[in-house]
């Protein structure tokens, strides 16, 4: 394929390298030039504006730092909207706003251009051992007809469904990465104050139940998406004591510690409601109740892949 690769940092230099070995023809762009230097020597030809790459080819792709350089990019003076040819595809896979992307949509749609959103997961080591995960928004024919380029990029390629779907996604995945982060720097906080040694800890949550995946390839998927709150593996009224004594040891060290109290909190909510002999995952009905949105799914569609 004719590709167009337009910013060549962290991740996207590693992904243009991948396209090329994977034996497609590149044409380069990035407001640094020495970005370039790795795939000129790999074959690639140079562009000297957004545009210029997207004259000559016939899918453009982005990897951009943020909605605003994806907007300038596409759609400003010199962008790829101004030169990309009707029929061709332009795929973000920057992480983005889901409605800057639905607006950049709607631009290229208007003049013949399909453009899907395609952020990725994975990191620099999976962008240079094209291991990362690609999920894509848009229309579903664009995306077959730029799959091939993706696996060139990723093993974990999924369409998501419409326009802005694959950066909602992505988002999704972020917000429960980057408050996870958080999350086990309160517990780790708690513990390590308690007088235990954090590589012990470590270990331990490594070992544990949910350092073996049971919360997204056991609880999300059996319990939360089917509601199987009458299935009880364990009990919401034990999750509460545990809950009860952690945040009970914080503050008898003076540790806050505002995630586990807010969840603390959402526990007596549950119990007030009378869910204490369900199973612990019945706690997610008091935030859907305070969304006013269910996140449950045919059982058909729980497998994760
Ligand atoms: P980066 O800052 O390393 O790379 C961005 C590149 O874009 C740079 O080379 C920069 O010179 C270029 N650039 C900026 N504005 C430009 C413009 N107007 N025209 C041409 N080139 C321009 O960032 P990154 O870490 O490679 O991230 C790229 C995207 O991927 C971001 O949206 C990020 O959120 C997402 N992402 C990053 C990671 C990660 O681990 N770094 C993982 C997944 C997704």
């Amino acid at each position: 394929m004719r590709i167009g690769f337009i910013g060549l940092g962290n991740m996207g230099g590693p992904m243009a390298l991948n396209l090329i070995k994977a034996g497609h023809s590149l044409i380069v762009y990035d407001l640094r030039r020495s970005a370039a230097d790795p795939h000129l020597a790999a074959g690639a030809r140079w562009a000297d504006s957004p545009a210029a790459a997207a004259a000559e080819s016939e899918v453009v792709f982005t990897s951009l730092p943020g909605p605003r350089d994806v907007e300038e990019v596409a759609t400003g003076e010199g962008g790829i909207l101004s030169k990309l040819a009707r029929g061709c595809v332009y795929a973000d896979l920057s992480t983005n706003s889901p409605s800057v992307i639905r607006r950049l949509n709607a631009a290229f749609k208007a003049r013949g251009i399909e453009m899907l959103d395609a952020p990725v997961s994975g990191g620099i080591p999976g962008a240079r051992n094209a291991t990362l995960a690609v999920m894509v928004g848009g229309d579903r024919a664009a995306f077959e007809k730029i799959k091939p380029a993706l696996d060139a990029i990723g093993d974990k390629i999924s369409y998501i469904g419409a326009s802005g779907a694959g950066a909602v996604a992505k988002l999704v995945h972020n917000m429960i990465a980057l408050c996870s982060t958080q999350l086990l720097a309160e517990a780790f906080t708690m513990g390590v104050k308690a007088g235990v040694a954090p590589q012990a800890l470590l270990r331990v949550v490594q070992d544990g139940a949910y350092g073996q995946g049971m919360l997204l390839k056991g609880t999300m998927p059996k319990m939360v998406f089917r509601g199987n709150f009458d299935r009880v593996t364990f009990a919401l009224k034990l999750a509460r004591k545990d809950l009860g004594l952690a945040t009970e040891v914080g503050r008898e060290l003076n540790v806050p510690m505002p995630i586990a109290s807010l969840v603390e909190q959402d526990l007596l909510a549950a119990l007030a409601n009378g869910l204490a002999e369900k199973d612990s995952t019945a706690a997610v009905t008091i935030q859907e109740a305070r969304a006013n949105v269910k996140i449950r799914t045919a059982e058909s569609e729980t497998s994760t892949r």
